[in-house]
């Protein structure tokens, strides 16, 4: 009952909207009326009056009137006009009706016009976008597919240039001048992934402002905006690629020892179950026996979790609570020391939950007999203090330094590498998690079954299964850019939409969207008939009678569109139909140009027309000669939809413009949507049991419970998409910042002052994490280790002395920028100045790219990790917060650590960095033996390794390195360290104060 009212309620609000309309309707009216008076090149001049009073203030608001008249005006004056249209030829025949003026204004106003099919939704949005691409900026319209955004710029395109505006569209394949150009223009046509693509290619990947396509986000209309915002919600636009190969990827040579590794443990864990099910099956068996059983159990659970006879015994939920409860109370810290001894008879461990695998000591020597120790990670500190104390030369010190190093990461590497191929061969298998396809290595959906093409498993797991398989390895790719729909479209400073249906979900709309959706009267009142549904018990009952409706329909004459939810089921009707001797098209959305031509057809005398849902859509379908007094077309459904709204949208394919209709659904009891509808109801399960196959249900009252089941399907999945755009609502924040940084360096003349702001901030962060304006003081270590660090990354000459006096942490940050500055002035005065703003920029848009997309293969992983921790008390959602928080702090140190290392290392020219390292050299003597320009030295050395010039790049060979650069980099194969966190190499202090210094 409160819902009938709540409805009528809510219908007396579109009214209330649409009678606010109609005193503006009318003034439009009047001027079209006076413009009517007018020459054409009379009402062509308006375009350029309107422009002109928007500059000198008037809003749009204001404008609209006319602006709207103008185009009421000029589509009366192209009636009759023979226009082409995607290559045909058409006779322009529309002004435009009061409601469509009135869909106009909904539109200008940033709303959601739900407005019927039929209703001339193309016409109306020529008013708003007029209007709106008066200010000098980019109107858009996103059509469904690309064909319409072809169509309806050509055909719409006709009355803008009859108006002096230009239009263009956005198409698959089109090389970026042309894009750029179509988005140069006025109006500009496309599908919602095509600007999506165009946006991340203009933010994330173009490197000059010259490559950027789109102008602005400003005004834009999205057509069949509920399936863009509601139906494809939370499906990313993903701009992927290989990742740089680092190093030969060791699986190949890997696998062979681990395959054999995982079969000697199989057949261990064998025994174990053997001898554990043996105990637990004895009659005597003694409160000792079941004990034991339960340790073995339990080491196999360590061993292999997926083993298929521990399994086995696990379906006796006896045994499954006996090993829960043992696991849980041998990972307490009391049973440490005997979990360890069960872990060390194993030959690998695999920790399930946290995607881990590790050797054991004797799985080690299983793997190298002849050197056990080759799996173990050295301690690099210890080393490195053992080769200090060496008497050798420090060259050879350095190179021995740099081998320990080396071997270090290919060490890393190899135990990352044997990991990932235990998973592989122990957790994963062939036909259940992945399938083999034309040599490929496909990952199955857990949850749907289908198998997912392109998706690859992450962090080298997904080589691992290929090298366990004997497949090509192939390289990891790397997430360049990505951003979901409904991001993109939040960009636009003001965003409007259109549909035949949003009404249903106008709540989500207005929560999420801050849409409001406005209900258009039909321009002529809507006579269609719906029919109540029939229900089958079966669903061959169902497609029988289907059948049969549309046998006798098609005798009569009458046009059949009959609506499918999947290609599987249209092939299904399709071959009945075939059977029952019924000529007919069937459509699967797969041909849109073509498609579009036949659905246009789909209301002739005794056509019969198979469409699944997304088929033909934006196409309107008119009724041929005779079919009116038939009935009209008639829309058969061939099952509900778990959202009221996609129904709503089949119905609507007939009755347009006050044709006569008729629409009917039919359902069995077998339909997922039912089945989930009869869970739990009684009424329902009583009728289950009495129904009779071939026995056909209809009643009124059956429509509204079915509808009732589509309300709690429909807030359900409300609140998982609201959950979802929660999780994206987090990396969305971070791309705004990012993408900030970078198009202000993109567009700046020189991207010197964001350099600098990033100096800053990083020198502020060291200053206060070597102890700056703390109580406790600056100790003399970690004041050599600043000095260290600013001397071998640039050229400022600080010596300790000068830091020791100040204790003023501002003054001391003020003072060292400022000489970076003037050391950077130097700089500047040799570079190629022409050159050194591409240099700058190239400095900053290198260090985002190349952090930010490590990062969003990070987030990713984060974001899989999560839903592993939804156990226990925790909220997912807040802990990824604060975790995705943690990486972007992360990131934006990483991004500014390698602004600062690169500023000095980089030159416009050979020439430029030769005669900067001689004045800072010259400058250097001056001031005494300490003040060696470091930065240079260590450049001119990294520089060399790389064999000479890379890119923007030089090198000056003349220069006699004094102190390197630390080149100690500890990878990050091993588990990631926070930078307080104490430092892997076990030096006790903080990860900050040591190696990640
Ligand atoms: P929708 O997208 O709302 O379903 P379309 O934009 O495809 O509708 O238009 C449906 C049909 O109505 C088109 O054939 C169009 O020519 C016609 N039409 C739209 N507006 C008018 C009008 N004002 N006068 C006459 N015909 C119109």
């Amino acid at each position: 009952m409160l819902s009938f009212f709540l409805q009528k309620f809510a219908g007396r609000h579109h009214r209330k909207y649409v009678e606010k309309c109609r005193p503006v309707v009318a003034r439009i009216n009047e001027f079209e009326k006076s413009y009517q008076a007018l020459t054409d090149d009379q009402l062509r001049a308006k375009t350029d009056e309107f422009r002109a009073r928007l500059k000198q203030g008037e809003t749009l608001d204001q404008v609209l009137p006319e602006a709207f008249a103008a185009v009421k005006n000029a589509a009366r004056r192209m009636v009759g006009r023979k226009v082409i249209v995607c290559d045909h030829e058409l006779t322009w025949d529309m002004v435009h009706f009061d409601v469509q003026l009135i869909g106009g204004i909904t539109l200008h106003e940033g709303r959601i016009a739900e407005m019927a099919t039929g209703e001339g939704k193309t016409l109306v949005a020529t008013l708003p976008l007029y209007l709106n691409a008066l200010v000098g900026k980019n109107s858009q319209l996103v059509t469904v597919n690309d064909y319409l955004a072809r169509r309806d710029s050509e055909w719409m395109g006709h009355l803008y240039s009859f108006l002096g505006l230009t239009v263009g569209c956005i198409q698959q394949q089109m090389p970026s001048e042309v894009r750029r150009e179509m988005y140069g223009r006025d109006i500009t046509y496309g599908t919602a992934s095509e600007f999506g693509f165009d946006y991340l290619r203009d933010n994330g990947m173009a490197t000059r402002k010259e490559d950027q396509v789109q102008r602005d986000h400003w005004y834009c209309i999205v057509d069949e905006i509920d399936s863009i915002l509601v139906d494809e919600a939370r499906t990313p636009l993903i701009i992927s690629g290989p990742a740089p190969i680092e190093r030969e990827q060791p699986f190949t040579r890997l696998r062979p020892g681990v395959e054999r590794l995982v079969a000697d443990q199989l057949r261990f864990v064998n025994r174990l179950v053997k001898e554990a099910s043996d105990l637990l099956e004895k009659k005597d068996r003694t409160a000792e026996d079941i004990q034991t059983a339960a340790m073995k159990m339990l080491q196999v659970k360590l061993g292999m979790p997926k083993n298929k006879l521990l399994l086995r015994l696990m379906e006796n939920p006896e045994w499954r609570k006996l090993l829960d409860k043992t696991d849980v109370e041998m990972h307490s810290d009391f049973n440490k020391e005997e979990v360890y001894k069960l872990k060390e008879e194993l030959l690998f461990t695999i920790d399930e939950k946290n995607h881990q695998a590790d050797l054991t000591e004797i799985g080690r020597g299983k793997l190298r007999p002849d050197d056990p120790d080759a799996f173990m990670l050295p301690d690099l500190a210890t080393e490195f203090i053992e080769i200090e104390k060496r008497t050798d030369t420090p060259e050879q010190k350095e190179a021995a330094k740099l081998t320990a190093q080396q071997r270090y990461e290919v060490v890393s590497e190899d135990i990352h590498a044997i990991s990932q191929l235990l998973r592989a061969f122990a957790l994963y298998e062939r036909d259940v998690e992945y399938v083999i396809q034309d040599g490929k290595v496909l990952i199955v959906d857990e949850n749907t079954g289908r198998v997912m093409p392109g998706r690859r498993w992450s962090d080298g797991l997904h080589q691992a299964v290929e090298a366990k398989e004997g497949v090509t390895i192939e390289r990891e790719t790397r997430t360049y850019a990505t951003v979901t729909i409904q991001n993109y479209f939040r960009m636009y400073e003001k965003l409007a939409g259109m549909t035949g249906t949003a009404e249903t979900e106008a709540t989500e709309f207005f929560e999420i969207y801050k849409l409001a959706v406005t209900v258009i009267p039909t321009n002529k009142p809507c006579i269609r008939i719906d029919r109540n549904d029939s229900i089958f018990k079966t669903r061959r009952d169902k497609y029988n009678a289907v059948v049969r409706e549309v046998q006798a329909a098609n005798q009569r004459g009458q046009p059949v569109l009959l609506g499918t939810v999947t290609v599987e089921q249209s092939e299904v009707l399709s071959r009945m139909l075939k059977r029952a001797g019924v000529i007919h098209t069937v459509l699967n959305a797969k041909f849109h140009q073509q498609e579009a031509e036949i659905v246009s057809r789909a209301g002739q005398r005794g056509s019969v027309t198979i469409a699944t849902n997304m088929a033909g859509r934006g196409t309107d379908i008119k009724l041929g000669e005779g079919v009116r007094e038939l009935g009209g077309l008639f829309v058969v459904g061939t099952e509900r939809h778990e959202s009221r709204r996609i129904d709503r949208q089949l119905r609507g394919r007939c009755s347009r413009q006050g044709d006569p209709g008729l629409t009917k659904f039919f359902l069995s009891l077998e339909d997922e949507l039912l089945r989930l509808f009869l869970q739990g109801n009684l009424a329902s399960r009583i009728m289950e049991g009495s129904m009779k196959e071939g026995e056909e249900l209809e009643h009124p009252w059956l429509n509204r419970s079915i509808e009732s089941a589509q309300k709690k399907v429909e807030q359900q999945n409300f609140a998982i998409r609201k959950r979802l755009l929660q999780y994206d609502d987090v990396l969305n924040k971070q791309r705004e910042v990012i993408y900030g940084i970078r198009n202000g360096a993109l567009h700046a003349e020189r991207a010197k002052d964001i350099i600098f702001e990033m100096i800053e901030e990083e020198m502020a962060v060291r200053l206060e994490n070597t102890g700056f304006g703390e109580k406790g003081g600056v100790s003399t270590t970690s004041l050599e280790s600043l000095v260290g660090w600013l001397n071998s990354h640039f050229p400022i000459s600080a010596k300790v002395e000068e830091f020791a006096e100040r204790s003023d942490p501002g003054e001391l940050l003020t003072t060292i920028v400022e000489r970076i500055k003037k050391a950077y002035g130097l700089k500047e005065s040799v570079e190629d100045t022409a050159a050194l703003g591409g240099l700058e920029r190239y400095i900053v848009i290198n260090a985002i790219d190349h952090h930010w997309q490590e990062h969003l293969t990070e987030m990713e992983e984060l974001r899989r990790s999560i839903g592993l921790r939804s156990y226990g008390q925790k909220d997912p959602l807040s802990e990824y917060k604060s975790e995705a928080f943690r990486f972007f702090e992360e990131l934006m140190n990483n991004v500014r650590l390698q602004i600062c290392t690169s500023l000095f290392r980089s030159a416009t020219n050979r020439e430029a960095f030769e005669n900067l390292f001689t004045i800072l050299a010259r400058s250097a003597r001056l001031q005494g033996p300490a003040a060696a320009p470091t930065a240079l030295a260590a450049a001119s050395q990294s520089a060399a390794a790389e064999g000479g010039s890379a890119g923007g790049t030089a090198v000056a060979e003349a220069a006699e390195p004094e102190i390197k650069l630390p080149t100690v980099t500890i990878r990050r194969e091993t588990p990631k360290v926070g930078r307080n966190d104490p430092c892997p190499c076990g030096s006790g202090k903080k990860y900050k104060n040591c190696h990640g210094a």
